[in-house]
């Protein structure tokens, strides 16, 4: 009889995601799934037909370590065109399966045991534990609700001579806020200050309602300590492809890709074609995404304020969150059990993005990627939620 556990001690503190919880309960319950991030439409066609030729024309071997030549060409391109970044397709550029995947391996690339990394909570959740599984430890910086900003003063309390890096994510998962330009030059004082890495997660940097994305590497002197991280799956709504990449000078690049070659060496060869066609759009489709997911999110805000939540437009993100005070609730795990089993409608309680989780009792999330239809639907469930 074995008398160890399997689980290793870095990772039995997480147990499965929440998000596959959430989906779990919402296919039991038959519950309308605004929980986990994922659209219930598919992905433009073109990209999806650059794929299948892919396929029919043999593209069926590994592809090149870093990326496809054609994909981190198109990248290049995109980063240039949208942003006035340049970034070396050959040297710069690393694809890897999903952002998930490079966040890991950036993590991994630049740290040692005991490291210390910098992460505004609430967090996507798989910061926490790639930087445990790196063996390096978390400070946190609080992000305060009800507007989520955050102070010089703590992000340099947060940081010691033990701090490699700080992980920048905006627009921001769960809250939807977008960091302003003055918040991003906070970092980078505190950044060169304190002579340290910045990883940006820009996974929704085509999902921003007011203004535009600014990417951190493009304040001045930042480009050289960023390692800026992106993903396929949200901007064309095809999270199952799993394609993500990191930009970055070629000595950071170099450290992603050490991680990357022994986690997965190379990404889904045809999709990183479609990817590449995909990428190779003008601007005229991201401007349309954008308008589309606006309809969806003002629907959404003003549907649940008439029902009685608390809940401010978000600023970018397909990701809105909601106060349930009204309905008597004032824990968020409790609120979203109810929702589900009750109501028929699947949400995120936040607070599992939370080192200190008492902060983020107070809301749940609300994901509107998904058809109007769907979005009707869950609204015409929560109707018949109490008010107090
Ligand atoms: N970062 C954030 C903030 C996210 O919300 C997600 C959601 N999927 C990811 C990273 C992971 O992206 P991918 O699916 O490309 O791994
Ligand atoms: N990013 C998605 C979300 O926040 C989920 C991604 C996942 O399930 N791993 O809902």
């Amino acid at each position: 009889m074995i008398r160890r556990p399997a689980l290793s001690s870095r990772l039995a503190p997480f147990g499965t995601t929440i998000f596959t919880e959430m989906t779990r309960l919402a296919e039991e319950h038959g519950a309308v799934n605004l929980a986990q991030g994922f659209p219930d439409f598919d992905g433009p066609e073109f990209a999806r037909e650059a794929a299948v030729e892919a396929i029919r024309g043999g593209l069926g071997q590994y592809a090149r370590m870093a990326g496809l030549p054609d994909l981190v060409r198109a990248l290049s391109l995109k980063y240039e065109r949208d942003y006035g970044l340049f970034y070396d397709p050959m040297a710069e550029i690393t694809v890897t399966s999903g952002a998930t995947e490079t966040l890991f391996a950036a993590i991994h690339g630049i740290t040692e045991p005991g490291d210390e990394i910098v992460l505004f909570e609430p967090y996507y959740d798989s910061y926490r534990a790639s930087v445990a599984m790196a063996g390096a430890v978390p400070r946190f910086v609080a992000l305060e609700a009800p507007d989520f900003r955050f102070g010089e003063g703590a992000l340099l309390e947060a940081c010691s001579e033990k701090t490699r890096a700080i992980l920048v994510n905006s627009p921001h998962n769960p809250t939807g806020r977008v960091f302003s330009r003055e918040e991003l030059e906070a970092i980078a004082r505190v950044a060169e200050e304190r002579d340290l890495y910045v990883i940006t997660d820009e996974v929704y940097e085509h999902l921003v309602y007011e203004g535009r994305h600014i990417p951190f590497a493009t304040l001045p002197g930042m480009r050289e300590r960023t390692i800026l991280i992106s993903s396929f799956g949200k901007t064309f709504s095809l999270t199952g492809w799993k394609i993500g990449w990191a930009c970055a000078p070629p000595a950071l690049s170099a450290a992603v890709r050490a991680a990357h070659q022994f986690v997965t060496f190379a990404t889904a060869t045809p999709l990183q074609k479609g990817a590449a066609v995909a990428l190779s759009t003008g601007p005229a489709f991201y401007e349309g995404l954008t308008r589309e997911y606006r309809e969806r999110r003002d629907f959404l805000v003003g549907a649940l304020r008439e029902i009685g939540f608390d809940v401010t437009a978000p600023e970018g993100t397909y990701f809105a969150c909601a106060r349930f005070g009204a309905f008597g609730f004032d824990d968020d795990v409790a609120f979203a059990r109810h929702l589900v089993s009750k109501i028929g409608v699947a949400v995120i309680p936040p607070s599992v993005f939370y080192e200190h989780t008492e902060k983020g009792k107070g809301y749940v999330r609300f994901a509107f990627c998904k058809k109007r239809e769907t979005l009707e639907r869950g609204i015409d469930r929560l109707r018949s939620l109490t008010r107090i």
